[in-house]
């Protein structure tokens, strides 16, 4: 670490992994124990990700909440820090624009720990939104998996099924009318499907 590190104290830890990888656990212990250490706290949560309709809250798949600061943006982030919070955390960054890499970087900069929970690959196994940048200019990364509900090995991608079939490739975000759902699974049980003009620009 440089002096920079040492003398400012800021910094940026991301927690990476698919749906139910226990991020959400993570990034609220994390949280919990920054609050025990007395540190100022603000809890931010991406509102694209309604899976319980707790747009106010970080929920856990394993139903713990906290209450959470709902954002669409990275201008949205930087309006509502409070100038006084030492510790900034984000749940569900994978949704935000860009911009979230210079605001988290100048939060550090100004010795604020920073923790950010995302989704690093899409249901294409295809690297997510800001993931990259943000793993990439964190001074600690910490990637979860899941378990694979086909095979019990450890999972690393997202399975979109759409209507219980696996999604394709093309598929657009959102499909009017259609059940979609989501799995976790293995590299080995991940199913995407493909043209076969895609298939043969694989090989
Ligand atoms: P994330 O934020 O990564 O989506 P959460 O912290 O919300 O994950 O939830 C993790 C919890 O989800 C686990 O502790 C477990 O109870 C539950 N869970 C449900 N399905 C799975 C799965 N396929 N693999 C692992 N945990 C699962
Ligand atoms: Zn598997």
């Amino acid at each position: 670490m440089s002096d920079g590190f040492i003398a400012t104290g800021g910094w940026i830890e991301v927690i990476a992994g698919v749906m139910f990888s226990g991020k959400s656990e993570e990034l609220m212990r994390r949280v919990r124990r920054a609050t025990i250490a007395r540190k100022r706290v603000q809890l931010f949560k991406s509102h694209l990700d309604d899976r319980y309709a707790g747009l106010h809250r970080v929920s856990s798949h394993d139903g713990r909440t906290h209450e959470a600061i709902p954002i669409d943006s990275s201008a949205q982030v930087a309006q509502r820090i409070d100038a006084m919070a030492q510790v900034i955390a984000i749940d569900e960054v994978q949704f935000l624009d860009s911009g979230i890499v210079a605001l988290v970087t100048a939060l550090a900069e100004k010795g604020r720990r920073v923790i950010l929970a995302g989704v690093d690959t899409d249901f294409r196994g295809e690297p997510f939104g800001a993931m990259p940048q943000l793993m990439a200019v964190a001074e600690s990364v910490t990637k979860l998996h899941a378990i694979c509900v086909v095979c019990g090995n450890p999972a690393s991608r997202n399975q979109r099924l759409i209507d219980g079939e696996p999604a394709r490739w093309d598929s657009p975000t959102i499909m009017v009318g259609a059940a979609q759902s989501y799995e976790a699974r293995c590299r080995a049980c991940h199913v995407v499907l493909r043209d076969d003009r895609q298939q043969v620009l694989l090989m």
